[in-house]
């Protein structure tokens, strides 16, 4: 049975709309809500729902946290493999302020020690046919581990390189099958590892031939799939290996949608993308973007990011 193996983060994430965002000294009174979150988390549900046999290898701390991530992932049915770390659960502090602009600190907590060891171990069983979904959130060894592990069983590979700011050498990113950065984390890219500065509001309205040959520069051996919010995608395959398409390179639009919320677009995203490569690997990968992108268009249409991953099932 395919699979998709995410190796990743969970947050709790602690969420304050106020009518603007707080300066230093300032106390202020907002509406509060809390609910899961955490990049790897967020994959993993999305894979989950879009129908794929998921498990979420992460660290948790011996809290309440804790208990909600197991509660969640059995709700959804999906495989937990959690390391108990001498920490508490991960958190996200986020202020949204009237204009839905955010601020956001993280408290990586039990992320922080996510061990490249557990990692192997709870990968132990990946098969050829397999997708391995990693993202940087956790230790770079831990995700290096969980790459590593893809790899060597003939998995698909699937790199999300988020956040924007965790800088990754080359040898991270020649682990990688597919690379899924969003614009702001493909113009860091570029500056660090092609020397190209590129401002990310400009990445969308790149000639595409211009893109293919920064892709091409950034994973020669791979395939990127830019991500561009309501602009959709851009996908560069390498000549050798263009997965089934028939173009190396091409836009792909977004699915219209009635967004309210575009937290965890990138999160539907990237686990639609892996569920659809695991369970219809004879398709052209640009079969697998399309999906993706419903699914993602989906879940802007609910407030928040796992609890909003629509059930959305690979057909
Ligand atoms: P991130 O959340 O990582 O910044 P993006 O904003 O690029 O990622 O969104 C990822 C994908 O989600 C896009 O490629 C697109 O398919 C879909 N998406 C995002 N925003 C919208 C939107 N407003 N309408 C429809 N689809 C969207």
């Amino acid at each position: 049975m395919p699979r998709v193996f995410v190796a990743g983060s969970f947050n709790v994430d602690h969420v304050w709309r106020v009518a603007t965002l707080p300066s230093p000294g300032a106390t202020l009174s907002g509406s509060y809500a809390t609910g899961p979150g955490g990049k790897g988390f967020n994959q993993a549900v999305a894979a989950r729902r879009a129908g794929a046999d998921t498990r979420f290898v992460c660290a948790l701390g011996l809290d309440a946290g804790a208990q909600l991530a197991r509660a969640l992932c059995d709700a959804d049915g999906i495989d937990l493999h959690a390391a108990t770390a001498d920490a508490p659960t991960g958190t996200a502090g986020i202020y949204v302020d009237a204009q839905g602009r955010n601020c956001i600190v993280i408290g990586p907590g039990a992320n922080a020690a996510l061990d490249a060891e557990f990692v192997a171990h709870a990968l132990a069983g990946v098969a050829a046919g397999d997708v391995v979904l990693a993202q940087l959130e956790s230790p770079l060894d831990a995700v290096a581990r969980a790459l590593d592990a893809g790899r060597a069983a003939g998995a698909t590979v699937l790199l999300n390189p988020a956040p924007a700011n965790v800088a990754i050498d080359e040898t991270m990113l020649v682990r990688a099958d597919v690379l899924t950065p969003n614009e702001t984390e493909f113009a860091a890219l570029l500056l660090r590892h092609v020397g190209e500065r590129i401002d990310a509001d400009a990445v969308g309205n790149l000639d595409q031939q211009r893109l293919h040959a920064l892709c091409r520069e950034l994973l020669p051996h791979g395939s990127v799939v830019v991500t561009l919010g309501a602009s959709g995608c851009f996908v560069s395959h390498a000549d050798a290996e263009p997965r089934g398409d028939t173009a190396t390179f091409y836009r792909v639009a977004a699915e219209p949608a009635q967004a309210i919320d575009t937290t965890g677009a990138g999160d539907a995203f990237n686990g639609a993308l892996a569920a659809s490569l695991a369970q219809r690997p004879e398709r052209a990968f640009i079969e697998h973007v399309r999906f993706a992108g419903r699914f993602a268009a989906r879940s802007t249409e609910q407030a928040g990011a796992a609890l909003a991953m629509p059930h959305l099932v690979v057909e």
